[in-house]
């Protein structure tokens, strides 16, 4: 039995004091479930403050981007070593808007996978496809492409514990859903590339959530699908309500 997983992506959403009171909003009406996990990604200024406030409620913090290398001159960024020293458990690798405006690349991908898995930190990796790759019929060769590249030099004790969010772009902040069953299907064949790349002990292992637009009307279908182990969610993950539902959901 694979443990679903509700993550929040804020994005670049919220001020430190709404950030406080999303966490006062759901301290005391979320519990320690062996079948979810939740966790939130906030920006990365918050990411340490909100670890420490939030070590008496179950719910997780990550990064949603890192650097791949541990130190050196780049303006801006974090590294996995930085991260690893506050003990940040999960980090966000190729989100498709990183992809979009921040040139990253299946190899940045791969590279930025293979470090957090060095620092002992999950990485949920992104994948999608664009709207003309759906309509060209091509999205389960283009995603098992993305999720091939994105595990090279992985063994196959670290690939069992990661997580892959399928997102497919045109479904992300557009209020499209893909249908529960057509997420399964993507979901499926990632799977079977899993098992393909590795074996079915990683298959079976390995998480896989479904992204974009997911909100409380229609996580549970996506949920009851066989191969989908959770979501990845940015909008409807800003409210403290909604974000409640969803972890609820899963359990
Ligand atoms: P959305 O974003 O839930 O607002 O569509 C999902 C994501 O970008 O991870």
């Amino acid at each position: 039995m694979r443990k679903k997983i509700i993550a929040g992506n804020w994005k670049m959403y919220k001020t430190i004091e709404e950030a406080i009171h999303f966490f006062e909003e759901i301290r005391g009406n979320i519990y320690e479930s062996d079948k979810v996990e939740a966790l939130i990604c906030p920006p990365t200024l918050y990411v340490a403050p909100l670890l420490a406030g939030t070590l008496d409620i179950p719910v997780k913090i990550g990064a949603q981007t890192m650097h791949y290398e541990n130190e050196g001159a780049f303006t801006g960024e974090v590294s996995p070593a930085m991260l690893k020293s506050i003990q940040v458990p999960y980090v966000i690798i190729g989100h498709s808007e990183r992809r979009e405006y921040y040139n990253e690349t299946d190899e940045t991908v791969n590279k930025k996978v293979q470090a957090a898995f060095d620092h002992g930190i999950t990485p949920i990796i992104c994948v999608g496809e664009s709207l003309e790759t759906r309509e060209a019929n091509d999205t389960e060769s283009f995603v098992n492409d993305q999720v091939a590249k994105a595990f090279e030099n992985v063994t196959a004790e670290q690939a069992k514990e990661a997580v892959i969010a399928y997102e497919p772009i045109w479904a992300i902040g557009t209020g499209k859903t893909a249908t529960a069953d057509d997420a399964n299907t993507v979901c499926g064949a990632i799977r079977s590339k899993m098992a393909e790349l590795y074996n079915d002990d990683v298959a079976q292992a390995v998480r896989i959530q479904y992204g974009g637009s997911v909100k409380p009307g229609n996580i549970e279908e996506l949920l009851e699908k066989e191969h989908i182990d959770g979501a990845l969610v940015g909008g409807a993950s800003l409210d403290p309500v909604s974000f409640l539902q969803l972890v609820e959901a899963g359990a």
